[in-house]
Order: structure tokens, then C-alpha cells, then sequence
């Protein structure tokens, strides 16, 4: 059974209720009925996404993107400058898609048991990762070329929060409907193979100021880590991790996660000694 970060898990059940409340509130706020004490803006100023293609559209023409709004850089902002030191926590702990991914998950890992999340073969699997690559420079071209966000008619997400209003295209039904069906054997397959956001963050990984290490001297290689990982990286083969995968997650690492030794898989500045017979 993979033990969960606590913390972690009330953090992403807070934030999707109050996504959700906002998404509703919205409605309300409206029609003259809003809750005061909540915010009333639209689920487009609280998504970060925006903040990627409003910063395009003001570096290249000066003007923000239609239903974009400067909340999206605030947000983005904070995101990324959390992602330098932490990776995409944004993904892992905030992101309330890939939280109702992970609840879906949940029935999939109990019909499947071992073998769920693990249907595509690793060699194979690693490259189609990239796919999300290709959706990151088709979402910013295409919004480049038109000014409007061009990825709201097929976000999973904006369908998922708004499906009562009338305003989601069929389409972003249909990739929910995908997405949610997927869920159910690959853990975060919206994230892994689709998510343009996911796609930009999942790059600081590569340069983040506290990367995944794991401690080769006292790892007794169990390989709880690599079967904990949603994102199927493969941790106890490697001495740090820079996958552009990870979603800082922690559920591999020693304390909260699934590593049963203490301070031999951290998120750390600190180098481990090396061991001499390491491959
Ligand atoms: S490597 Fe660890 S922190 Fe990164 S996604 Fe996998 S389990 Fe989560
Ligand atoms: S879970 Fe910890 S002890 Fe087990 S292989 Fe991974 S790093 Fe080593």
C-alpha cells in the first residue's frame, strides 16, 4: 500500500473545494447572489496556464489576451519562482486537475491492482512524454496568431469546473470524458502525455535549486521509491533526479514518503558521498 503525504493531501482537497467555490461563485456573483467573502473572478484569471500566453501577447503586441487577466502573471509568477527552488509543486500539490485525476486513480489502482499505471512499457512510454512538448507550442502559436486563449476549447480542466454553464465546448467534454477514462489505468495521464503547463514547469526540473538525491550509501535498494513515483521515474536506479517528469510530489522520499530510510531520498542542496562501487 503507498503511504501519502498527509500535508500534502489536505492541501490539494483545500484547494479543489475552493477552485470549485470560486468556479461556482462566479455564477452567483453574477446573477446578484455571490458569496462576499469569496473571490467572484472567472476560473480564467485563476488559472496560471493564462499567465504563459498573457506574457506572450503583452511582450509581442502589448495587449493582454481576451479573458485573460493580470492575476494570471501575479499567479504565474509565484508559481515559477517556486519552481526554481522546488520544482512543479504546482502540479503535485496545487493543481486541482491533477488532483481529480489522482482520485480517479484511486478506483484504477484498486480494480488493477499491480498492474495499473504500469500498461505502457517504460522504453516506449518515455517518449511519448514528449507529446505534451508539441501541445505547449501548438497552444502558444495558435494563441500568438488569434489573441484568444486557443486552449479553452479543449481544456479538461475549464470543462471540469464550469460543465454547468453552457459556455464549455464539446470538445473540452470530450477530452475530459478521455482524460477521466485514462485515469483509471495510467495515474495522471492528462499530465503526463497533454498538459501544457505541465510541459513548461516539468523543464525546471532541470535546473531547480533543490533536486531529488538519493543517498546511494544507505539506500538498501528496495525500490520503494520507483513503484511510488506516479510519473513512473524510474528513482532508485539514479543518484539525482532532474526528470522533467517529476511533480514534486514527495511521494517517494524518506519521512512523509514511501523511502523506509531516513535522509536517503531528499529534496536537498546537499551531495551524498559517493560509494566506490557504484555502477
Ligand atoms: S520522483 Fe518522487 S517527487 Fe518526483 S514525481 Fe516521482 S514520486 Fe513524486
Ligand atoms: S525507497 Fe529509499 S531505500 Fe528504497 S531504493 Fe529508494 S532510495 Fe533506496
Amino acid at each position: 500500500m503507498k503511504r501519502k503525504p498527509i500535508f500534502r493531501v489536505w492541501v490539494q482537497i483545500v484547494l479543489f473545494v475552493l477552485i470549485a467555490l470560486i468556479a461556482v461563485n462566479h455564477g452567483l456573483a453574477e446573477s446578484g447572489k455571490g458569496i462576499p467573502f469569496l473571490s467572484s473572478a472567472s476560473l480564467h484569471a485563476v488559472c496560471p496556464f493564462g499567465g504563459v500566453v498573457s506574457l506572450y501577447q503583452l511582450v509581442t503586441a502589448g495587449t493582454f489576451v481576451q479573458k485573460i487577466h493580470e492575476s494570471n502573471l501575479v499567479l504565474m509568477l509565484i508559481v515559477f519562482a517556486s519552481a526554481i527552488a522546488l520544482g512543479p509543486l504546482f502540479c503535485g500539490w496545487i493543481c486541482p486537475f491533477g488532483t481529480f485525476q489522482e482520485w480517479i486513480s484511486r478506483i484504477g489502482r484498486k480494480l488493477f491492482k499491480k498492474r495499473f499505471n504500469k500498461f505502457i512499457p517504460y522504453k516506449f512510454d518515455k517518449y511519448l512524454r514528449f507529446s505534451r512538448y508539441i501541445i505547449l507550442g501548438l497552444v502558444i502559436i495558435n494563441t500568438a496568431i488569434s489573441g484568444k486563449l486557443m486552449f479553452a476549447n479543449i481544456d479538461p480542466y475549464y470543462a471540469l469546473f464550469q460543465f454547468w454553464t453552457g459556455e464549455v465546448a464539446i470538445s473540452a467534454f470530450i477530452i475530459l470524458g478521455i482524460v477521466t477514462i485514462l485515469s483509471l489505468f495510467v495515474e495522471r495521464p492528462f499530465c503526463k502525455y497533454m498538459c501544457p503547463y505541465g510541459a513548461l514547469l516539468g523543464l525546471f526540473n532541470l535546473i531547480r535549486l533543490f533536486p531529488l538525491r538519493r543517498n546511494k550509501g544507505t539506500c538498501i535498494d528496495c525500490g520503494a521509491c520507483s513503484r511510488a513515483c506516479p510519473m513512473n521515474i524510474p528513482v532508485a536506479v539514479k543518484g539525482q533526479v532532474r526528470d522533467h517528469q517529476c511533480i514534486s510530489c514527495y511521494q517517494c522520499t524518506s519521512g512523509d514518503g514511501n523511502c523506509p530510510v531516513p535522509e536517503t531520498l531528499e529534496f536537498t542542496m546537499k551531495k551524498y558521498p559517493e560509494v566506490k562501487n557504484e555502477n
